[in-house]
């Protein structure tokens, strides 16, 4: 039998980074079983949808490289893929449940519900099946009327009395629940809208998945969809709960302590194999040595049953770490267009900067960043003049000396011949003993000159990468302009 399986997310607004994880394992167990991997919108809350998620959705795992055979945006043999659209088909599924035995009308209102909910102030709500207002209290005949008549009702699911409902699941071994746990489960709401429960196993079964894998979160489900298929007389598929993903404080991972859309590490600059990579080990590790692996790599390598139970953590200082080596590793040629991209959408017009040039800046920086559109924040001086000079630096490193070196230095830069690294690095050392002065004599303020900041990549790379032009530019703007008013500021001051 081939290897069929699914991600069903509902569209309650942006992909999880757990929901995330769940793709990835699924897509990565599809792949290597050259099984199908399909894409099923699970939509039948209503009161949770949100306009535009489908979309979203769709897009954070292309980004992250998911590959679908199947689902709403691709089409295939067991569509529709969105739960919406196949209302009929639970309707039928819900009623033949009736028909066989298995489930039940029940016409209680919602004030009948409340007020048998407060009898349970301190354990979960059971529905009392022999107590409320349904087809086996109402009897058959007065409940057929009440459905010609056109009364709401909705469909629960008839909990078989004390049995043990059994599963094997693939991370966690068995697990058994006696039925006396089970609540009559509605099935099919007064809306004529089916509910979770109903439509994924009916999904599940007429899309032949073979195995199932999510997060942790559904186990509590998995009992009653054990006895649906058991109704039904459909084959169960195979199951893997995987676990749960915390914040560092072991609590559940939250959107109090941090970003848990793929939606918000998108917009901030991570590489998408490099989020994959970080992902795909939370729960899993195929070595205990190595934490860089290409998706290919992890296709090849993921063990389903080797996946954790305990929770895993998010760690985002990992997260870093692993985004700084892909940077590091990335060829410059391929980054600096993407550079050029996130200068745009941070309003910088990257259109108006070279590729040769934002190559040259992605080699000075990229080790002071995690992630590439942080060069952007980290050296801002790369794009645009200084538009404000640190007072505290200056007032540091300030001597009045200073200013005649720098426009000693000034007019030597103007015509020194190669303006590399290299030969700016010698001959201002030079220009200095000749003084006896130390590079640490004049650097800070050179450097607070061309960056307007106190720190960077080393000044005398800066330098080379901007170009002889700029830095005389700076240099000059900084002696007539800038330099009077960081004096008159300091004398007011002091
Ligand atoms: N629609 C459920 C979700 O949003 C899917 C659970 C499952 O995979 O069965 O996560």
């Amino acid at each position: 039998m081939s290897v069929r399986v699914r991600f069903a997310p509902s569209p309650t607004g942006f992909l999880h980074v757990g929901g995330l994880r769940t793709a990835l394992y699924n897509y990565f167990f599809a792949r290597q079983n050259n099984g199908k991997y399909v894409l099923r919108i699970e939509d039948t809350d209503r009161s949770r949808y949100v306009e535009g998620s489908v979309e979203n959705l769709i897009k954070s795992l292309t980004w992250a490289g998911i590959e679908f055979d199947e689902g709403p945006h691709i089409g295939g043999e067991f569509g529709p893929y969105i739960q919406s659209e196949r209302l009929e088909i639970y309707r039928y599924w819900a009623h033949h449940l009736v028909e066989i035995g298995c489930g039940f009308y029940a016409f209680d209102t919602s004030e009948e519900l409340e007020q048998a909910r407060s009898a349970y102030p301190h354990h979960e709500f059971k529905y009392e099946r022999y107590k409320m207002r349904n087809q086996f209290t109402l009897g058959e005949k007065e409940c057929k009327s009440l459905i010609e008549a056109g009364v709401p009702y909705v469909i629960r699911l008839k909990v078989p009395e004390n049995e043990e409902v059994r599963f094997v699941d693939i991370i966690r071994g068995e697990i058994v629940v006696n039925t006396k746990e089970v609540d009559d489960q509605i099935l099919l709401k007064s809306d004529g809208y089916p509910t979770y429960h109903l439509a994924n196993v009916v999904d599940d079964h007429l899309m032949k998945i073979t195995h199932i894998i999510r997060g942790e979160e559904w186990l509590p489900s998995v009992p009653k969809h054990i006895l649906l298929y058991k109704a039904f007389g459909w084959e169960i598929p195979r199951m893997a709960h995987l676990p749960l993903l915390l914040n560092k404080d072991k609590t559940k991972l939250s959107k109090r302590q941090g970003d848990v859309a793929v939606e918000d590490y998108i917009e901030k600059g991570y590489f998408p194999d490099a989020f994959v990579n970080f992902i795909a080990l939370l729960g899993w590790n195929p070595t205990s040595d190595r934490e860089i692996y290409a998706m290919e790599e992890l296709i090849e390598k993921f063990q389903l049953e080797k996946v954790n139970k305990s929770g895993a953590i998010f760690d985002v200082v990992k997260l870093d770490a692993i985004n700084a080596k892909y940077l590091y590793s990335k060829s410059p040629v391929d980054l600096a267009p993407q550079l050029r991209d996130w200068l745009t959408k941070r309003g910088k017009n990257g259109g108006k900067f070279s590729l040769a040039y934002l190559e040259k800046v992605v080699i000075l920086l990229r080790e002071r960043v995690k992630k590439l559109p942080d060069i952007i924040d980290f050296a801002p001086y790369m794009f645009e003049k200084p538009n404000s000079y640190d007072f505290d630096y200056f007032i540091k490193h300030w001597d009045d000396k200073v200013e005649v070196y720098l426009r000693e230095i000034l007019n030597f830069l103007k015509v020194i011949e190669d303006f590399n690294h290299h030969v700016l690095h010698e001959q201002i050392t030079c220009y200095l003993s000749e003084r006896q002065l130390k590079l640490k004599d004049i650097i800070h303020i050179l450097r607070l000159a061309i960056t307007g900041l106190s720190y960077g990549a080393g000044m005398f790379e800066t330098m080379e990468v901007l170009g002889r032009q700029e830095v005389v530019e700076r240099l000059e703007h900084f002696l007539e302009v800038v330099l009077p008013e960081l004096r008159t500021k300091s004398n007011e001051k002091f």
